[in-house]
C-alpha cells in the first residue's frame, strides 16, 4: 500500500463493456494453487493453448518465470513468499482489467495470501483451482528433482516438506491430478470460465 500522499489516482475513458465488445471476453483470473508437482505449470500452459486455439486472448505468469524478473529480489521465506504473491496479484487483476484471462499459476501456500489476491482482483473475477493431490504423488513425480533435494536439505523451506501448504477451503473448482489427465482438468476450468460467461462476448 502507497503511503505517498502526493499521488492521485487517475480514471481512464473506457468502459469494461467497450472491451469486452472489442475482445469477446472479459477478463479474468484463473489462480491455480497446489504443491510443487501437482501439475499448475503443466495445467497452465494447456490451458493457455486451449484458449488461444479457441481464439481467446490468455497468458501465464508462472511463478519460477517472475522469479527471474519481478520477484528477482525475494526469497522463500513467510514474508517473501507473501511479497511475492502480492505482487503477481497485482500483476494479474491488471491483466483481468485489460481483458485478458490471466492464469497464474504459483504454490501460493498461504490461504491469505491467496484471499488478498482475490479481493485485489474482485471475487467475480477470481477463479482458485486447487490442484488437490498428495505430497506422496508429487514427490514420486518430481519433475524438478527439487523433492529429492529438499530431503537431503539442500533446499530450506520447501513447501510440504519442510513448510506448510494450507489448503483452500472453498476454490472454484478442485482437481485430483492423480485421476484426471491434462485435457480433463484443461477441459473442466475451460467448462467454468464458459459457465461464469467470461469466454462469450456481448449480445448482437
Ligand atoms: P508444478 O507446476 O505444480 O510444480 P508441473 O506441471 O511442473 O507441476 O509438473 C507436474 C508433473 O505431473 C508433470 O510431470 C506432469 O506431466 C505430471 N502430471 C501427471 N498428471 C497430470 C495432470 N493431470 N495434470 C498436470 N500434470 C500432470
Amino acid at each position: 500500500m502507497s503511503t505517498n500522499r502526493n499521488l492521485t489516482r487517475t480514471y481512464g475513458h473506457v468502459e469494461p463493456e467497450q472491451r469486452h465488445a472489442l475482445l469477446g471476453q472479459r477478463g479474468a483470473v484463473v489462480w491455480l494453487t497446489g504443491l510443487s508437482g501437482s501439475g499448475k505449470s503443466t495445467i497452465a500452459y494447456a490451458l493457455e493453448r486451449a484458449l488461444v486455439s479457441d481464439r481467446h486472448i490468455a497468458y501465464v505468469l508462472d511463478g519460477d518465470n517472475v522469479r527471474h524478473g519481478l520477484n528477482a529480489d525475494l526469497g522463500f521465506s513467510p514474508e517473501d513468499r507473501d511479497e511475492n504473491i502480492r505482487r503477481v496479484g497485482e500483476a494479474a487483476a491488471l491483466f483481468a482489467k485489460a481483458g485478458v484471462i490471466a492464469i497464474a499459476s504459483f504454490i501460493s501456500p498461504y490461504r491469505a495470501a491467496r484471499d488478498r489476491a482475490r479481493a485485489c482482483v474482485g471475487a467475480d473475477r477470481f477463479i482458485e483451482v486447487f490442484l488437490d493431490v498428495s505430497v506422496d504423488v508429487c514427490e514420486r513425480r518430481d519433475p524438478k528433482g527439487l523433492y529429492a533435494k529438499a530431503r537431503a536439505g539442500e533446499i530450506k523451506q520447501f513447501t510440504g516438506v519442510s513448510a506448510p501448504y494450507e489448503r483452500p477451503d472453498a476454490a472454484q473448482v478442485t482437481l485430483d491430478t492423480d485421476k484426471l489427465d491434462v485435457d480433463a482438468c484443461v477441459a473442466a476450468i475451460v467448462a467454468y470460465l464458459n459457465d461464469q460467461g467470461s469466454l462469450q462476448g456481448p449480445k448482437a
